[in-house]
């Protein structure tokens, strides 16, 4: 049964339900939606916020999921299709509506409901709001993509994630959506799988955490569910989606601790593991705005995918987790073991690998992203003779690693930015077949943005990192604080500003820009800006 059908399915559920005539159409009539306006909730059901994402030349998709009683089993919501009205309007007072409907939130998805507006402008702001009974969503903003090919002056967008909710506050996030960025890039860790804890053993110490997770590690939907709505009570974070449409990927923690394909760290039979996959997977789909395309299909969901800024920068999103092969040397970090060599490991797999190359060689656009999860640096971590790498980065992926970096470079492919996550520190640095034997010009470049909080405040630099740098010439600038980066893209430069915080463990931590990094269009390398 196709998505559509699901919902045409549920449709006819809901009028059952609420004792309407059968209609066949997929998009419910606004009368329909009337009729059901005198649901009552007796806590307010759109707790968990609003979101955009996915944005194209003529629409994205608006987000929200109905949760009166967040935290309970059932989320006080009635088992039974609901109906949920929701407008776009072209001014935040939301008084010209340019586009409407009615849309189901079924229980099967957690009554969540996306909706892929379509039919607007390129390249301009939008407002929607959701309504449930008598009750109304806050406003959020939304923007389109400027149409293929058009001249675009500028692009400034914002790259977060790894937001572990125990280990400090999401000021970074109160402060990003004040910059009212054109979109986020989510590098994934928007949540984690772990139990609540007191206490923690940070990189500087034992530390207590500033606000604990409900239960143990998560393992059932209902468990996941009620992580995601943990998390999405943050008002920070929630402020964050309003204020922009986000391109989100997963990493690891949405489901385990580095998990690739259907093996999770503990070795746990394929089988059993895939259960809990799914669980996580259809959870992430219910809490992210995603299209259609996006759907979850058992323990699958599409996340690579391809977004374009006019003729000025295309964005390839990767899943480089699905696809991945184990990590070499039992994933002891640092790794030095036969198995980085490993001539059949897999960081992306061959098909997204083809759909990565098609989409960088015929590229138009000034500036190329590949937009992801892991640290593309073969970085020494530990500065000594023989060297060893993080075997969950692409360094502990030698033979496909090299293998897409040649690809790149013979094919050609110039002002190529690699965004990452994943290492709970800021990096900046270029791009080479191999870090310890340069080539005269660098592939591409990489900045790594650091955590919104995972990691707790953090320090500038961490005492080993000075040495760490030392031994790797290709990266130019490391910082162990946590924030956000923003990307300032201009037809002459690719400006990365990487902000953070001196404290995530009290609420009023200041924002400062701790460095400016840039690729000057055409001249390989990055540069202090
Ligand atoms: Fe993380
Ligand atoms: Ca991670």
């Amino acid at each position: 049964m196709s998505v559509l059908d699901r919902y045409a399915f549920s449709r006819r559920r809901l009028l059952t339900v609420f004792g309407g005539a059968a209609v066949t159409a997929l998009s419910i009539p606004l009368e329909s939606g009337k009729a059901l306006a005198q649901a009552v909730f007796r806590t307010y059901p759109f707790q968990l916020g609003v979101a955009s994402g996915d944005p194209s030349p003529d629409g994205f998709v608006i987000w929200t999921r109905l949760a009166p009683e967040p935290f309970e089993i059932g989320y006080g919501m009635p088992m039974a299709p609901v109906a949920v009205e929701w407008e776009v309007a072209d001014a935040p007072n939301m008084r010209n509506i340019v586009a409407k409907g009615a849309m189901i939130a079924p229980p099967e998805l957690g009554h969540s409901v996306h909706v892929e507006v379509g039919g607007l402008q390129p390249n301009r702001d939008y407002w929607y709001r959701f309504t449930a009974g008598k009750e109304r969503s806050l406003i959020g903003r939304a923007r389109t993509t400027p149409a293929p090919g058009a001249a675009i002056d500028r692009v400034r967008f914002a790259v977060s994630g790894c937001q572990d909710y125990q280990q400090g506050y999401y000021t970074a996030y109160r402060r990003l959506a004040e910059e009212n960025p054109d979109f986020v890039f989510c590098y994934g860790d928007y949540i984690y799988e772990g139990r609540g804890n007191r206490v923690w053993n940070s990189a500087e110490g034992p530390r207590e955490n500033v606000r604990q997770h409900f239960g143990g590690e998560i393992y059932s939907l209902d468990d996941y569910r009620r992580r995601y709505a943990q998390y999405k009570m943050d008002t920070d974070l929630q402020a964050a989606h309003a204020a922009a449409p986000w391109f989100g990927v997963w990493d690891d923690h949405e489901i385990d601790n580095n998990w690739v394909a259907d093996h999770d760290q503990d070795d746990t039979d394929p089988r059993l593991f895939n259960l809990r996959r799914q669980a996580a997977v259809q959870a992430y789909y219910e809490n992210m705005p995603l299209r259609a395309s996006s759907f979850p299909t058992g323990t699958s969901l599409q996340i690579y995918r391809r977004a374009g800024y006019g003729q000025l920068l295309g964005l390839n999103l990767l899943d480089t987790r699905q696809f991945r092969t184990p990590q070499p040397c039992e994933g002891r970090y640092p790794a030095a073991c036969a198995g980085l060599d490993e001539p059949k490991a897999e960081v992306i797999g061959a098909a997204q690998e083809k759909w990565l190359m098609d989409g960088l060689t015929g590229s138009k656009t000034t500036w190329n992203v590949i937009a992801q999860q892991v640290m593309m640096m073969d970085l020494d971590r530990d500065a000594a003779p023989g060297g060893q790498v993080n075997p969950d980065s692409w360094a502990g992926y030698r033979i496909p690693r090299a293998r897409l970096l040649k690809k790149i470079r013979d094919a050609r492919v110039t002002n190529l930015l690699v965004l990452t996550g994943d290492e709970h520190q800021n990096f900046a640095g270029d791009l080479y077949v191999e870090g310890a034997k340069r080539e005269a010009a660098p592939i591409a470049s990489e900045f790594v943005t650091t955590s919104i909080s995972s990691g707790g405040d953090g320090v500038d630099q961490r005492p080993d990192m000075a040495k760490i740098q030392a031994a790797n010439p290709m990266l130019k600038f490391n910082n162990s604080q946590r924030g956000y980066a923003i990307c300032d893209v201009t037809p002459k430069a690719f400006v990365t500003e990487f902000k953070v915080l001196d404290a995530v463990t009290r609420r009023d931590g200041k924002l400062s820009t701790r460095a400016k990094w840039a690729l000057e269009a055409g001249k390989p390398g990055i540069v202090q800006a």
